[in-house]
């Protein structure tokens, strides 16, 4: 037998026909791969030979499913749903022999095969959810007809890899290894040319009033826990037309509802995050021959909130942790926190305690340079202040060993000034993680001017050690993140000055599908933050009277926030809801009367465009003045280090999806009806502009 294909072979073994994909990386489902996959099964169909074929992968995965390219259009025929329906009604047995990863589409084509096997230890799933669709290759369909209600929905609706071992119904032979796997599958075959083929299709699956009660329970769940998200309801409804309706329908249905799911806004932002997180772990024009350093064991100066956060991600990923600060006691107490927050994961069953001591072990405290010598990574989170910042990296200069890495996690300073202060700039860059650190999957990776490329490529590839997204950005005040969330707060600062209450400004805020407004976002983090950072900032807001001016006078009043039970919102002991305060709008009365800004009703829509159109703005600024690689890049950072909806793929996204014209217009109308306040703060980046005026998106920059 032979066929025409590069990514799809076929061989005979005895009465087998043995279907091996091969497209690297992933195996994707490619047109090329679905063209191979028809000419294999015809081949096979017309050998007398043949009494059964097993589909399996040379790579070590199955398939990883669609080729998410292939969204943009084109002519796409052969469809998967319509292999797979071919491959299902197939005359001659086909048993899929899963022998890795099988997801989306790859699973989509095990569960149309009549046969499955598998290994233990292996993971599928149906992850379409998260590209803002549902599995649209009879996924939905068959999926139920071989598992309960509420496996097929988890599966569906959560988009997560599941172990193989749990889906007895899906793999009718689970073997010990995946070195077993062909005999297993043959042992199969063998059975399956005996029972013939066995289409899932064929399983008759009907509503009881159980699975009736559990679809519509299930649904309300999904609509309150994924808020804002259009596919997962989505995906509910099409698992319950697996119960409602013929196969032959339910395979309709499912089609419509992807077709609907394909066609939103939301969708089309997923998969732009898709590539946009793909995006950023790639750095153009660094030096092929720059290696990476190994880095074996960590130290990090400063056991506080960060240091702490910090010190757990090298522990969760195994690599040995060395915690310096002055005093003993100081050392003692982030120690004790650390082993309280390992301690409460292990309470909610998270880790064993097991886990936990072997964790622990792997940190260690010192109040010595000197024990530091053998460090292949310094982490510092000592004060914001670079007076502190200064005396840490000289010392650490004079007791690292050649080639360690400098890291400051500063939010706000110029790690040029802190590189300079050593003498090995080459080795400082800023690793600047997000609050909690232990959680948050953002690291903006910062690159100051001399940092070397090996530095740059060892600390990229570090993040995806401790599980971290690294963002690669450029040296300013706040980096990217936070340059870009000081507009925005300053915005929502304003608008309670001009009349809008804190409550009115957070729920805009959400109902955009932020997990919280700004107003609770400051109580969150602490008011006296942002109150020390614009104490230093003096230059930067004098020709702004407005500047945050509440949030001063709550401050210096001892309100800082929901630490002390009292910020812009008010707070019972124990719980964090945020209770309004009608004091908090008389002060905001009282200091815009002082700066003679009239207060007046403001709507929805003019909280949402001041808000969020500045922070755009901002982001084109930090474009221009390549501080960030890529539009993208903005949006990875603000989905995973400030909960910006990934429904919308991000600020830039967002703005590339309601029109740059409009945000530029917007910020001109800001610009010339705010008086002195819009002069200074709507200017509109020049890029913004251009890109108007070329008729461009941010997306399209990096085309
Ligand atoms: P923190 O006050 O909780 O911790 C700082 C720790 O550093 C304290 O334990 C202190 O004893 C220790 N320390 C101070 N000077 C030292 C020195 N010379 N040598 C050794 N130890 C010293 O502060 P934090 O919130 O963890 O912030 C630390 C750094 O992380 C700052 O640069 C901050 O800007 C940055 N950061 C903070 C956040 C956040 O949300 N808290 C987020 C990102 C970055």
């Amino acid at each position: 037998m032979k066929i025409n294909s590069e990514c799809v072979s076929i061989t005979q073994s005895e009465n087998l026909a043995v279907v091996t994909l091969k497209n690297p990386p992933v195996n994707a489902l490619s047109k090329a791969v679905r063209v191979g996959l028809l000419e294999a099964l015809d081949a096979a169909l017309a050998n007398n030979d043949v009494d059964a074929i097993v589909i399996t992968s040379a790579l070590p995965l199955f398939s990883a499913g669609a080729d998410i390219s292939e969204f943009a259009g084109g002519n796409l025929s052969p469809m998967l749903p319509e292999v797979l329906n071919r491959i299902e009604s197939s005359p001659k047995p086909v048993i899929a022999a899963v022998s890795g990863n099988a997801f989306g589409g790859g699973l989509e084509l095990a569960l149309s095969c009549h046969y499955r096997a598998s290994f233990k230890g292996n993971k599928v799933g149906l992850p379409e959810v998260h590209l803002g669709i549902l599995p649209g290759a009879g996924g939905t369909q068959r999926l139920p007809r071989l598992v309960d209600a509420k496996t097929a929905l988890d599966m569906i609706v959560s988009g997560a890899p599941t172990p193989v071992v749990k889906l007895g119904g899906v793999f009718d032979v689970i073997v010990d290894s995946v070195d077993e796997l062909l005999a297993g599958a043959t042992t199969l075959a063998a059975d399956a040319v005996q029972k013939g083929p066995r289409p899932v299709s064929d399983i008759e699956l009907s509503s009881t009033p159980e699975t009736a009660a559990l679809l519509d329970g299930y649904a309300q769940q999904v609509a309150a826990k994924t808020r804002g998200f259009f596919a997962p309801l989505k995906c509910v409804e099409a698992v319950k037309a697996a119960y409602d309706l013929r196969f032959s329908e339910g395979l309709n249905k499912e089609a419509e509802l992807f077709m609907q799911c394909m066609q939103t806004e939301q969708a089309r932002a997923q998969q732009h995050f898709f590539f946009a997180e793909r995006a950023a772990g790639q750095v153009p024009g660094l030096s092929k021959e720059a290696g990476v350093r190994d880095i074996k064991n960590v130290a990090i100066i400063g056991a506080g909130t960060m240091g702490g956060g910090i010190a757990m991600n090298f522990a969760n990923a195994g690599i040995p942790v060395k915690m310096l600060e002055l005093k003993a006691e100081a050392l003692d107490k982030g120690l004790s926190v650390i082993r309280r927050n390992y301690e409460n994961s292990a309470k909610k069953g998270k880790l064993t305690q097991e886990q936990v001591e072997q964790r622990m072990s792997l940190l260690t405290g010192t109040t010595q340079y000197d024990d530091l010598s053998d460090a292949d990574l310094v982490i510092e989170a000592v004060f914001e202040k670079m007076s502190v910042k200064k005396e840490v990296f000289t010392q650490l200069d004079a007791v690292c060993k050649p080639g360690a890495i400098l890291a400051s996690n500063t939010s706000t300073l110029d790690i040029n000034e802190i590189a300079a202060c050593t003498s090995r700039p080459e080795d400082v860059i800023g690793l600047h993680f997000f609050s909690p650190a232990n959680v948050m999957k953002l690291l903006e990776i910062v690159r100051a001017d001399k940092t070397s490329d090996e530095v740059i490529k060892t600390s990229m590839k570090l993040a995806k050690t401790i599980r971290k997204v690294g963002v690669l950005v450029g040296v300013c005040f706040g980096f990217v993140g936070n340059r870009m969330i000081e507009v925005y707060g300053r915005e929502a600062n304003r608008l309670m000055l001009e009349g809008a209450t804190p409550e009115q400004v957070d729920k805009v805020i959400m109902q955009l599908g932020m997990p919280m407004g700004p107003f609770t976002m400051g109580d969150m983090a602490g008011l006296d933050i942002g109150y020390f950072v614009r104490q230093s900032r003096k230059a930067f807001i004098e020709h702004d009277p407005s500047y945050c001016v509440v949030a001063d006078e709550l401050v210096e009043a001892g309100r800082a926030g929901l630490k002390v039970g009292k910020g812009v919102y008010l707070y019972e002991p124990g719980n964090r809801k945020p209770i309004p305060d009608p004091e908090v709008m008389e002060i905001a009365a009282r200091k815009a009367k002082e700066l003679g800004i009239e207060q007046r009703e403001i709507s929805d829509q003019e909280i949402l465009e001041r808000c969020i159109y500045p922070l755009i703005n901002e982001g084109a600024n930090i474009l221009k003045e390549g501080i960030a690689m890529r539009a993208s890049d903005i949006d990875v950072i603000y989905v995973y280090g400030y909960g910006f909806p990934v429904f919308r793929g991000g600020p830039m996204q967002y703005a590339d999806e309601i029109g740059l014209d409009n945000v530029l217009a917007r910020m001109k109308y800001y610009q010339e009806n705010l008086g002195e306040y819009g002069k200074h703060w709507f200017e509109p980046s020049e890029l913004l502009q251009e890109l108007v005026e070329s008729k461009q998106t941010f997306a399209s920059l990096n085309k």
